[in-house]
């Protein structure tokens, strides 16, 4: 039996590199520290997974050997000429790195699924500038964090534990405590919604719980004390919106009104509206205050604020509305990075073409245009003739048009499960797990790079994907060689 510990988790972008694990004969049999989502990675990553690289015959996959799946792969991506190489953000940078030399070679498209995510994030950083900082210094010195159009409680389980406010920082107490001791109370209200609902009186109870919110006519004044807040802004009530300190909650698709009128009540300007976005005027008038009042503030948002109506403009106010605070404040802004190493897609991508992410190298040289070279918008015009998804399942993820022309060309997949996509594959090759079975590096979603471990060997014959990559390369070389060779 062997501890292993300091193992970072590959799930989520908060990429938690405090988990311990016990190992015996091979086997993960006890994981510590670690939440349910990233717990069950490591305990049931080996369960239902292929070992045999597949390959489509007759309309069926069959298994086949590493070289002739290899070759298949090779030959399919030289005589495309306008291939598209997706995924990545499931999978070390080492393997990223090979994807782009790939790329290159064989003058395809590399994206990844920031593209949609916060690709809309990645061109506003571009546009506006970036205040950002690390998770440790918003642990030892943040006292107000706002949740905005995210809901880590759910989706990032440890993020509030670790980084914000249920931990102890530096500078900053933990909250836990105070949650705890308001836990009876929130639990009661909770029961008694329950009991409302099976007793048929629902409507009632969700008229006024929807009514709550905007019959406040001002901040609770606990808001401006001095410790750790957290506030929460989202169209709905979630799991992080019943542990905060304050919640607002914004009408669907107004965010950017609403970002734009806390920039204007920040720089003191007179508004002539009663409310914005569902919210009275007193109430964001007291938000400017709570957090002008901050002696450190961030923001987190989410894809509620980067997928819905004005995309990349909610960031682009959001940026703006950091910027402006720190006029008056240090006020910092992130935004909360889904897969464990999406960041690390973006960051490789950018070290070695100059762009994050939609990068098309057809024709020789890097060329950027979300909106153009975006693996979405390529699929909907239908201009691939040939597909390779790293680590990723767009086929139960894209649009239904986009995954009808993903699948008519051929299509290849590496990935250590079995997906939508794998099933609809010519070439399916199964790999090892990155931080589990390779390691690796990955970077966490405030851009800090951090080991992925190797803690038990993958069954025999399942190679990593930046060993498959590098193979699929050399042979892509190997027939780009001898084609030269017979033209001359
Ligand atoms: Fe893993 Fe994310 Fe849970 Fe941390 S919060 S243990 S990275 S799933």
């Amino acid at each position: 039996m062997a501890v292993i510990s300091n193992v970072s988790c590959p799930v989520c972008g908060c990429l938690c590199d405090d988990i311990e694990l016990v190992v015996e004969k091979n086997v993960i049999t006890k994981v510590r520290n670690a939440c349910g989502m990233g717990e069950s990675k490591f305990l049931g990553y080996s369960a239902h997974r292929p070992l045999k690289p597949l390959i489509r015959k007759n309309g069926e996959l069959v298994e086949t050997s590493m070289a002739e799946a290899v070759k298949k792969s090779a030959e399919i991506l030289v005589n495309s000429s306008y291939p598209i190489l997706y995924g990545w953000s499931n999978t070390s940078c080492e393997a990223i790195r090979i994807g782009v030399e790939l790329a290159e070679e064989v003058g395809g498209v590399i994206d990844n699924t920031s593209t949609v995510c916060h690709g809309p994030s990645v061109l506003s950083i571009q546009d506006i500038g970036f205040p950002t900082c690390t998770l440790g210094q918003v642990r030892h010195r943040a006292d107000l964090v706002i949740y905005w159009g995210c809901n880590p409680w759910s989706a990032h389980p440890r993020h509030i534990e670790r980084y914000t406010n249920f931990t102890e920082g530096r500078f900053r107490s933990s909250e836990w405590a105070h949650y705890l001791s308001t836990l009876g109370s929130y639990r009661a209200q909770k029961r008694m919604q329950r009991v409302a609902k099976l007793s048929g009186v629902i409507g009632e109870v969700c008229a006024l719980e929807a009514t709550s919110v905007e019959k406040i006519e001002h901040l609770p004044p606990e808001l401006l004390q001095k410790k750790r807040k957290m506030i929460v802004v989202d169209v709905r009530r979630t799991r992080t919106a019943d542990i905060a300190d304050y919640f607002l909650q914004v009408e669907p698709n107004k965010d950017y009104e609403l970002l734009q009128t806390l920039r204007a009540l920040v720089r003191n300007e007179d508004l002539n509206v009663d409310s914005v976005a569902g919210i009275s005027i007193e109430v964001l008038e007291d938000l400017a205050d709570v957090i002008i009042s901050s002696e450190f503030g961030m923001l987190f948002f989410g894809v509620g604020l980067t997928m819905s109506t004005g995309k990349l403009r909610n960031i682009d106010a959001a940026l703006s509305l950091t910027r402006d605070l720190n006029e008056f404040t240090k006020f910092l802004i992130m935004p909360m990075r889904g897969h464990y190493n999406v960041t690390g897609a973006n960051i490789v991508s950018t070290w070695q073409t100059g762009y994050p992410f939609a990068v098309d190298l057809s024709r020789g040289y890097p060329r950027y245009n979300p909106g153009e070279t975006s693996v979405v918008d390529i699929l909907s015009r239908g201009e691939n003739d040939a597909s390779l998804v790293v680590a990723s399942d767009p086929v139960a993820h894209f649009p239904k048009g986009t995954v009808e022309n993903l699948v008519k060309s051929q299509l290849i997949v590496i990935d250590s499960e079995t997906s939508a996509t794998s099933l609809m594959a010519d070439v399916a090759f199964p790999s090892a797990v990155a931080g589990i079975e390779v390691e690796g590096t990955a970077y966490r979603m405030d851009k800090v790079p951090l080991p992925l471990k190797k803690v038990v060997k993958p069954p025999k014959g399942v190679l990593s994907d930046q060993q498959i990559l590098q193979r699929i390369l050399r042979e892509v070389r190997k027939i780009k060689k001898a084609k030269k060779a017979q033209e001359a």
